[in-house]
């Protein structure tokens, strides 16, 4: 059990203190992980992989909130549409609509992020600035009635030049304020569509990001410790 207690009521004091959502990233835990942080009120977990998230929901408490992190494939959101409560790595009009018309066929409504390149490297998905202008100013002419976007969300480099990670952060920050308080009418459901959440920060940045603006953090190894892939 490599669970981290302290550093857990830590982190959540320090979160709290800032009004930022903490996201427990869960990816390749066990449940029984998961179940001490459920114990101890932790509601908000992100997993990255379909078939890992479709076989922890099915064996966990049903209020668990299950954020889906990682890049997903349209054609696998059929598999998390029924649960899912906020998809955080769109960046395509493709997945949009995959996941409207299975919200659709589950009969809800299904929050998302928006991903927004952010970072240097060449692997990190998300959208350019003017991909994500199109999709915001697009959306309304969708009519999606069954698909909100609620907020942005960013990766930055893998780095240990923290100035630099801050100054991605800060970019995507200021990208977040253009659009934050801008109403998107939805035209099918007349509901407004707006983007409160900033979901950006892991374990080795999370103090940077809250620092540069951001309300979400998805922390993984601070509180599960190390990731074994093998
Ligand atoms: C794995 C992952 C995290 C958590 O990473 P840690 O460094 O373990 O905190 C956060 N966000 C995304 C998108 C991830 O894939």
């Amino acid at each position: 059990m490599t669970i981290n207690e302290e550093k857990y009521a830590a982190i959540k004091r320090e979160l709290e203190n800032n009004k930022v959502t903490l996201i427990a990233v869960s990816k390749t835990k066990p449940v029984e992980d998961i179940q001490i942080l459920y114990k101890l009120g932790q509601r908000d977990f992100g997993e990255n992989y379909v078939q890992e998230l479709v076989d922890k929901e099915a064996r966990l408490p049903k209020d668990i909130r299950w954020h889906f992190i990682g890049h997903l494939q349209s054609n696998k959101v059929k598999y998390i549409a029924p649960f899912v409560h906020l998809i955080h790595g769109v960046d395509s009009f493709k997945l949009l609509n995959e996941i409207n018309k299975q919200a659709l066929k589950n009969q809800r409504v299904i929050d998302v992020l928006l991903q927004v390149h952010i970072a240097q490297e060449e692997t990190k998905f998300g959208m350019n600035e003017e991909e994500l202008n199109l999709a915001i100013t697009e959306f309304e002419n969708l009519k999606m009635a069954n698909v909100r976007i609620v907020g942005l969300m960013g990766m930055a480099s893998f780095s240990d030049d923290m100035d630099k990670v801050r100054g991605e952060f800060h970019y995507l920050k200021t990208i977040f304020d253009r659009y934050a308080k801008l109403p998107i009418a939805n035209t099918s459901t007349n509901a407004q569509c707006q983007l409160p959440i900033l979901s950006m920060g892991m374990s080795s940045d999370y103090k940077i990001a809250i620092e540069e603006g951001s309300n979400m953090v998805r922390i993984g190894s601070l509180l599960f410790g190390e990731r074994n892939y093998q």
